[in-house]
């Protein structure tokens, strides 16, 4: 089979403007960036706002192996496949960030005959978005510095500051820096660091914002250090949240861009799955609900991490009510579950397989908690064998929800024709969303829900550092926010060693940190990495561009 790229350079884009002219978007609300990208005005959002919302379909997956699963290639061989079958749809996706770009993941737009175009652009700068974002974290940086070195009129504790720098690589050596060397004009030295563009609140409020006062009044919100008495101090107090806007004028926009097949696709921001929410812009799905009748969207990671946060904190807060979840599954990732070693998971091995169907089990009675119908997709890889995919599919419906084959990655729309019709039908189903807490629920009872019907846990244990953190929360009013648990992708557990379906086991919560301007409070479960560092062999290497303008090594 051809590479990613081989297949996208092959493949015939159509202009922008038919695209929109396709989702019947007036000339006046969107700027072309080129033949084949354009970005729609927010304003569009109010012309639209009397419209019926379309059908809501959320693609998740099981606990992934490091290579990911494929639920980007599912949701966009999905939405092609509703589109073949006469109903209008449109796939909404995170922007990729460079990071795994040039760390180990290679492009993040799909994969096979199953990508979102143009795909070199939409992988390296794109529209600009995540450079924008960067340069209003470090404008904040900027200006938090200067405050201190002219008298820190606010009495910041400069050994109390929250805000780090903000950069788009997998840089390690930046992880823990000391700034202001070289005497007072330089400023105040101080320690700092930087973290990588997708993790800063920033990129969270950018992709919560309804509007641009709605934007401003978030990035107002976010907190930044805390001043001599341990009071919050926020991005309001340096009275920044205008310029911020500003800097972030475009990158508000959801970009419009096209599937391989030439169907509609939105690709807007990108946030972490553990520190954030984890699904590409509001104002992306929003618009895309108005303008069609089925909406693909895709939740970061496992389904315990952002499937949970988009039934639990994106839906309830934006009065999204989603038909159906879609659990992306791979016989490969079973087979990793049960124990088979990465080298060999492309072998056909049927006592792994059987062995690791419990991590599925678990993602799929977990879904079912929120009364959500759940579609089980199995993404074929071409090593899998009919006996593997037989095994699946009779253990999925022994569970009640079907299995489908989608073959998107080969064949494009027509592999995923049978999930489609599948999802049609389930989309009409009885449906009792619900989230599993409210926001009258305490942090401690939202946590205990978590960790006993998500993460399956015997028991909750929070360090004294946890509990302090959450006497400081309650004191300036911000316990009551949603909750956003950061912890492994690789495990439903809090430890990224136990596979399959840990159960009975201690889950620790070590510390919080409040997103004050997304609205959440971010349980940390274990370390969380802020700041990626690059592999022995980066994909930076396999990355050129020849002389005639050939790209080469974006898979
Ligand atoms: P996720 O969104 O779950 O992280 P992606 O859709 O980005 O996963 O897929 C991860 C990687 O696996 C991508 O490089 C993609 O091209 C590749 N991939 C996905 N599905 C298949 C498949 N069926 N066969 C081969 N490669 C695949
Ligand atoms: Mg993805």
């Amino acid at each position: 089979m051809l590479t990613d790229i081989e297949i996208a350079r092959k493949a015939k884009l159509e202009k922008i403007d038919n695209i929109a002219e396709k989702l019947n978007i007036p000339e006046e609300y969107y700027n072309n960036y080129g033949k084949h990208i354009a970005k729609i005005s927010n304003h569009y959002m109010k012309e639209l706002k009397d419209k019926k919302d379309g059908k809501l379909i959320l693609v998740t997956a099981i606990t992934p192996t490091p290579a990911g699963e494929g639920k980007t290639t599912t949701s966009i061989g999905l939405s092609m496949a509703l589109n073949k079958l006469e109903k209008k749809s449109i796939v909404a996706l995170r922007e990729p960030s460079l990071g795994p770009v040039m760390g180990i993941k290679g492009g993040a737009a799909g994969g096979g005959y199953s990508q979102v175009l143009p795909m070199e652009d939409i992988n390296l700068h794109f529209t600009g978005d995540i450079h924008a974002i960067t340069t209003a974290h470090n404008l904040v940086s900027a200006v938090l510095d200067a405050h201190i070195k002219y008298g820190n009129k606010l009495n910041i504790d400069t050994t109390r500051i929250l805000w780090k720098r903000a950069m788009d690589m997998n840089d390690r050596a930046l992880r823990n820096i000391v700034i202001g060397l070289g005497g007072k004009a330089n400023g105040v030295t101080r320690e700092d660091g930087f973290i990588i563009t997708a993790a800063s609140e920033v990129m969270a409020v950018l992709c919560l914002a309804e509007s641009i006062t709605d934007l401003k009044k978030k990035l107002a919100s976010i907190v930044i250090a805390r001043n001599l008495k341990g009071e919050p101090v926020t991005i309001g107090d340096l009275k920044i949240e205008g310029s911020l806007a500003l800097v972030l004028k475009d990158a508000i926009n959801p970009n419009l861009v096209q599937t391989i097949e030439n169907t509609p696709a939105l690709i807007h921001g990108g946030p972490f799955a553990n520190i954030a929410h984890g699904t590409n812009s509001m104002m992306a799905t929003k618009m895309a609900l108005k303008m069609t009748d089925y909406v693909v969207t895709e939740a970061g990671f496992g389904a315990d991490l952002g499937a949970e946060k988009f039934l639990d904190f994106v839906s309830p807060t934006f009065k999204l009510h989603p038909d159906t979840v879609v659990l992306v599954a791979t016989i490969r990732a079973l087979k990793y579950h049960g124990g088979q070693k990465l080298d060999t998971i492309s072998e056909e091995n049927l006592e792994t397989l059987n062995k690791g169907l419990e991590n599925l089990k678990v993602h799929i009675e977990n879904l079912k908690k929120f009364g959500v119908p759940v579609v089980v997709a199995i993404n074929k890889f071409a090593t899998d064998t009919e006996k593997e995919i037989q095994i699946v599919k009779d253990y999925a419906e022994n569970l009640g929800s079907k299995a489908s084959i989608n073959t998107s990655f080969a064949d494009g729309s027509s592999g995923a024709i049978e999930l489609a019709k599948e999802v049609i039908e389930s989309v009409e189903k009885e449906n009792n969303y619900k989230p599993l807490y409210t926001l009258e629920n305490t942090l401690e009872e939202k946590l205990e829900i978590l960790s006993k019907e998500i993460y399956r846990a015997g028991t909750l244990e929070l360090t004294p550092t946890a509990k302090s953190k959450i006497k400081f929360l309650r004191k300036y009013g911000y316990d009551n926010l949603p909750l956003i648990v950061a912890k492994t992708q690789s495990s439903i557990s809090d430890d990224k060693k136990k596979l399959g379906a840990p159960n009975g086991y201690k889950f620790t919560v070590r510390d919080f940190e409040l997103s004050a301007g997304a609205g959440f409070i971010v349980a940390l479960a274990g370390e969380i990495m802020r700041m990626p560092g690059l592999g022995k062999i980066p994909n930076a290497v396999n990355l050129d561009i020849d002389k005639d303008g050939i790209i080469k090594g974006l898979s």
